[in-house]
């Protein structure tokens, strides 16, 4: 017989996809102060992802637990998973510290063993950091298969198929549960929660816990030196004719 599911979706707090970050005076970061924050991305196409393998087969799937590490308003996005379809969720409260992604995955590893986990779906990366670590860091931890950049999973059983884009094609690889599996963009499109899903996930369990709860130390391993705006483009110029355009790029040596 083959095992119920117990999917795991890690979500990050994140500055909101539409918004042009832009860099702090300390030039140590983004600044955060009054922008709006969202679920990553490609954590939202992970979640997707869970409620539709629930949708298709329920009795197939036991729960979808969703997770965040970040501070107390992280509880936002959780709440929008809860909304979402997700049945439980925890959130890892570690303030505002930085966490780097063996941290998170060290954490997470906890999460699985805590819930029982057999499946991670995890975002390939998040927007903030664009680290894309996370996933293989856990499938490392764990020692589970992974299959990174999904753009389908099929579900049979305790064989799980996922295809994945590469240059030219798609790779198909095929695993046994337990697994981790992280999204690629053309996965699925995430729906919207809605206002009485929003209020009804208000009852669904959210748990808090800390780092420390987990046994696991947070701790930096890289410094940021410093974060940088791209230069500013300088201004062009406008030339009349073709012979002026050949004049001024042997100028510039461009021809
Ligand atoms: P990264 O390796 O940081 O690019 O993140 C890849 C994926 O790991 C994200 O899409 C999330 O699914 C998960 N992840 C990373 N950081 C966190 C976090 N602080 N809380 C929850 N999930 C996270």
């Amino acid at each position: 017989m083959s095992s119920k599911l117990r999917i795991l979706v890690p979500v990050k707090r994140v500055i909101d996809f539409a918004i042009k970050p832009r860099i702090n005076k300390a030039q140590t970061g983004v600044e955060t102060k009054g922008v709006k924050f969202s679920i990553n991305p490609f954590c939202d196409i992970a979640l997707e992802e869970s409620i539709r393998i629930k949708e298709k087969d329920p009795n197939s799937v036991e729960k979808i637990h969703a997770v965040s590490i970040g501070s107390a308003k992280a509880k936002d996005v959780l709440r929008v998973a809860l909304a979402k379809g997700a049945d439980s969720s925890t959130l890892i409260d570690v303030g505002d510290q930085e966490v780097e992604p063996l941290q998170v995955a060290k954490m997470l590893k906890q999460v699985v063993e805590k819930e029982n986990s057999n499946l991670v779906i995890l975002g390939k990366q998040a927007i903030d950091d664009d680290s894309n670590q996370t996933g293989q860091m856990l499938a490392g931890l764990l020692n589970w298969p992974q299959a990174t950049n999904a753009s389908k999973v099929v579900i049979e059983g305790d064989s799980v198929s996922v295809t994945r884009e590469v240059d030219g094609g798609a790779d198909t690889l095929k695993a046994q549960l337990p697994m981790i599996i992280t999204t690629d963009l053309r996965l699925n499109e995430p729906r919207y929660a809605s206002l009485p899903n929003i209020m009804k996930a208000k009852k669904k369990p959210l748990e808090t816990l800390k780092s420390s709860d987990l046994g696991v130390e947070i701790e930096s391993r890289l410094e940021t030196l410093k974060v940088e705006e791209p230069p500013a483009r300088s201004a062009g110029i406008k030339v009349e004719t073709v012979d002026q355009l050949v004049e001024k790029l042997k100028e510039l040596k461009a021809i």
